[in-house]
């Protein structure tokens, strides 16, 4: 059979279903879902995402069958709506809408009042006997159409950098001045109709070309743009931060326009069927009187509450739906039920009234914020719609992130006067420098990846998406909780506040005045938001975390019933650790030894290593070593004590000795004071040490290699302090781990000082043997090649991503800043391999060893302790290869403890 094209729905028929988003995009199918409903939906049809593919294909042409099967279509639709398209008498007009597998907010064109030309207009208005109306219509469809399918799709670059959007918006802007209207509401009919001729002027000289005054025109150039809209600049960035593949393509949806524009028993809006920012079960929402489509969302008018739970201090003067047609609004609720029944999952719906009669435009499984998605998993289980592996399904693994993001201390947060106020869009609080553009928002972060900027912006819109994932926090002056910055921020679980109204941006100066007050906040002033309060506070706030949440550990016990690979974490403190336990980690993956020459208390340990790295003889630095020691016992001692009954891996000292030393002439004196020789002399043995590429040099298992007796004190403390807590009746499981090794002579060498301690010290404490298993780091691509060879003198194995992925690149993980982005942008890479495994490339040489590994050593231990371990792609992959477990930083381990247990779901375990 000849491939289908086109998919109609309408009137409780539809050719779709809600499972068949891979062709008929998420808006599409879901209409069809609705209509199967029996819900009140516009008929319409969708052009399949297939198609879009093959207008690509085929070099922006549409396919030659496809404008027949779209009459055919339509002529369908004409029946269903009891109207005709072009028709002068009864006609009926259509929106062209875009619609791709997974939302996009914003992102792609759409075009609605499609078939309004001078054949038609005169039968309208005689038919609504609405002139207003009708020319309200007209000039919102030569806005947009000659916007999105004259200028954008024909890929135009707009002089001086407007658009035509943007000079018919100002050409409204000032006709509104110049009359003294401030809502668009207030302009007349003839006035209206003087606006659409003028518009269509401009654009005439603007773009080149006469508007089309043709209806069945105008269909087909919607489609086109529609699918030009795909590849327009926002689409693409919104693309690349959320990994959608770009041979997906979108489906387009033409539908029968009803109008919310029609009047004051007319109106549009758009609602959650519970609240996205927590979860509760409320139905939540924001509508408009008299007006259409985008108007609600694009920050146009201040969106009123659709009832009673949605009022907030902003728009709590304004009539709510529930007040205003209180009918309507019991359909709409009622609605709300059914579809909450039928999808078991909280929805995101857009809706028009027209003349009293509601329609349902949209329904899509709404974005939510990390902390809401918990509560929303947790009640429709506990509300038994749905079963503990759905709910489990439900949340994000990275949007657990947000749930532990940091919150203003509350008691610092009493203490500082409120500057403004907006409305809560986005979780959990944020500090860091206002930008007033999303360029120098991105410019900022791409100067230096620490950096810690505000985007403030009169309302977002969807050309700002790099710049808002770029900045912390985001705070618009306009907009609701409906608005783009808001759905765009929730989504990401970013902080965020809009609509505060009170804050009057001049983008020239770059600088906002906040009303009724002499306050002028400038680019680079410090802010602090509460995203969950919508307050915004002058200088930094302390943040802290917001961990203990009864919703999220309830969660997390039923994520772990059907975790089967183990969660650890990378610590080194007794706090670090401590917080990993309480996050459910299951033993520290990777301890780093060096770490008590850092920081906090590293004053006289350092000043010893010190004194050992510039000792000359193996009799100076054996002294050094004996007065360190202590120290390092102490520190493994209060690890093994925290993490006591689960298994802690301890990494022989990793880095290049030359780090340590002094380079101030004081310290230097202080050490050469401490070995009785001159402070030249030390300076000279400090050169000595330089070496011209450390991170291949002298370090590692090499250091033990050199100098055993560095080995012999951490091997030691080990087991002396294993014992001691076995003494005090502690169940202490410590593993050694030898890093930077690539042949297993480096293993054999130390396993022999490894053996001669343990016995040593087990006849100390006059017990038969000390338990600790001997490993190493898995980081350099030979060992991976060697791997069987490594097993014979390793228990275990665990990955140093971090390093196999510089080594196996060649790329410096200090040095990426200057060459990564290009590669991420041209696409050369897929993503930044430190941060997700490089399956193809770095995976290949994991597999490699944990199959070698395991073919000499069946039992063998294998797990990743790099950064990428609480990536979620990252645990599915290390779960694929059957690791024991992967380790993490402490506020990773929810979410890789939710990301494995998703694995094990997905795998059907
Ligand atoms: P987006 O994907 O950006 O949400 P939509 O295709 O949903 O874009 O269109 C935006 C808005 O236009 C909708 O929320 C709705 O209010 C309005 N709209 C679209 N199609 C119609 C229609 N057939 N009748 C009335 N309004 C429509
Ligand atoms: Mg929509
Ligand atoms: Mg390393």
């Amino acid at each position: 059979m000849e491939k289908k094209r086109v998919y109609i729905f309408g009137k409780k028929i539809a050719d779709g279903k809600a499972d068949m988003k891979n062709l008929l995009g998420g808006k599409g199918a879901n209409l069809a879902e609705m209509c199967l409903l029996g819900l009140p939906v516009p008929a319409g049809f969708t052009v399949t995402t297939e198609v879009c593919t093959e207008y690509y294909a085929n070099n922006c042409q549409l396919p030659a069958e496809l404008m027949p099967e779209v009459w055919a279509a339509m002529t369908k639709v004409e029946e269903m709506m009891g109207m005709k398209y072009g028709d002068p008498d009864n006609p009926l007009l259509v929106s062209c809408r875009s619609g791709a597998r997974s939302s996009m907010p914003g992102m792609m064109d759409t075009v609605l009042n499609v078939g309004l030309c001078t054949t038609t207009i005169p039968g309208l208005i005689k038919k609504t006997n609405n002139p207003r109306f009708v020319w309200d219509s007209y000039r919102r469809l030569v806005m947009m159409y000659a916007d999105v399918v004259m200028e954008k799709a024909e890929g135009l670059e707009p002089a001086e950098g407007k658009g035509i959007r943007k000079i018919l918006d100002e050409k409204l802007d000032e006709f509104k001045k110049s009359k003294g209207y401030k809502e668009d509401t207030q302009i007349s009919a003839d006035e209206l109709k003087t606006l659409a001729e003028d518009f269509k002027s401009i654009v005439k000289k603007a773009l080149g070309t006469e508007f089309p005054d043709d209806a069945r025109a105008q269909v087909e150039g919607g489609i086109k743009a529609v699918f030009k809209s795909w590849n327009g600049k926002k689409a693409i960035s919104y693309r690349k931060i959320e990994g959608i593949p770009e041979e997906w393509g979108t489906a387009v949806n033409v539908q029968a326009m009803v109008f919310g524009n029609m009047g004051d028993s007319s109106a549009t809006g758009v609602a959650f069927t519970r609240n996205p920012a927590t979860g509760e079960n409320l139905f939540y929402g924001e509508w408009l009187v008299n007006a259409q489509g985008e108007d609600v969302v694009a920050g146009i008018r201040t969106p009123s509450p659709l009832n009673d739970d949605t009022k907030n201090e902003q728009n709590k003067h304004l009539a709510s739906m529930q007040e205003a047609m209180p009918q309507t609004y019991k359909e709409l609720d009622a609605i709300r039920t059914i579809l909450d029944n039928h999808y078991k999952d909280m929805l995101d719906i857009e809706f028009t009234i027209q003349e009293k009669v509601l329609y349902m435009l949209q329904c899509r499984v709404g974005k939510r914020t990390g902390t809401a998605a918990v509560q929303i998993a947790m009640d429709y289980l506990k509300e038994g719609k749905i079963d503990e592996k759905t709910a489990v399904m439900r949340v994000e693994a990275s949007q657990l992130d947000e749930v532990l993001h940091p919150i203003c201390n509350p008691n610092e947060e009493k203490k500082h006067n409120v500057l403004v106020k907006g409305l809560p869009a986005g979780p959990g609080s944020a500090v860091g420098k206002l930008v007033f553009t999303a360029e120098d928002a991105v410019a900022a972060v791409r100067k230096d990846a620490k950096a810690q900027v505000i985007l403030l912006r009169e309302e977002t819109n969807p050309e700002d998406v790099e710049g808002m994932s770029a900045a912390v926090g985001i705070l618009t002056a306009r907009g609701g909780m409906t608005s783009h910055a808001a759905l765009v921020a929730r989504g990401w679980g970013k902080c965020c506040i809009v609509g505060a109204g009170k804050l009057h941006i001049n983008n020239d100066t770059k600088t906002a005045k906040i009303e009724g007050t002499d306050i002028v906040l400038k680019e680079g002033d410090v802010v602090t938001l509460n995203g969950t309060k919508g307050h915004v506070y002058a200088g930094a706030i302390p943040l802290m975390d917001a961990s203990d949440n009864p919703s999220f550990q309830e969660y997390m016990k039923i994520v772990d019933k059907f975790r089967t690979m183990g969660v650890r974490t990378n610590a080194e403190t007794a706090e670090d650790a401590q917080r990993a336990r309480n996050f459910g980690a299951e033993g520290i993956g990777l301890f780093r030894t060096e770490h008590m020459f850092y920081g906090k208390g590293s004053e006289q340990p350092l000043f010893l290593l010190r004194k050992m790295i510039l000792s000359n003889t193996t009799a100076e630095r054996v002294t050094a070593l004996n007065e360190l020691y202590p120290y390092v016992k102490k520190d493994i001692k209060e690890t093994l004590l925290v993490m006591d009954t689960l298994p802690v891996t301890f990494r022989l000292l990793d880095p290049p000795l030359h780090e340590f030393v002094p380079q101030s002439l004081e310290k230097q004196a202080e050490v050469a004071k401490a070995l009785g020789i001159s402070a030249e002399a030390v300076a000279k043995r400090g050169e000595a040490l330089h070496e011209s590429n450390p991170m291949m040099g002298h370090r590692g298992v090499r250091l033990g290699i050199t100098y055993p007796e560095i080995t012999e004190i951490q091997i030691r403390a080990i087991f002396e302090a294993t014992a001691e807590l076995l003494q005090e009746g502690k169940k202490p499981y410590p593993e050694l781990m030898v890093p930077v090794t690539s042949d297993v002579s480096e293993l054999d060498v130390t396993k022999v000082i490894f053996d001669k301690v343990a016995a040593e010290v087990a006849k100390k404490f006059g017990v038969a043997s000390i338990d600790c298993k001997y490993g190493t780091m898995i980081e350099i691509p030979r060992a991976c090649l060697l791997a069987n060879k490594m097993a014979k003198t390793a228990e275990f194995f665990s990955f140093g991503t971090n390093d196999l992925t510089q080594m196996s690149f060649g790329f410096s993980r200090d040095d990426i800043g200057g060459f990564l982005n290009e590669y991420l942008d041209k696409k050369m890479l897929a993503a930044d391999p430190f941060q997700t495994i490089d399956q193809e490339g770095v995976g290949q040489l994991i597999e490699m060893a944990v199959t070698r590994g395991r073919a000499t050593r069946n039992n063998l231990k294998v797990g990743i302790c790099g950064e990428q371990g609480g990536d979620p792609a990252s645990v599915e992959f290390c779960f694929k290869l059957g690791l024991n477990y992967v380790s993490c930083s402490p506020f990773r381990v929810p979410i890789a403890r939710l990301a494995a247990a998703q694995s094990a779901i997905k795998a059907g375990k």
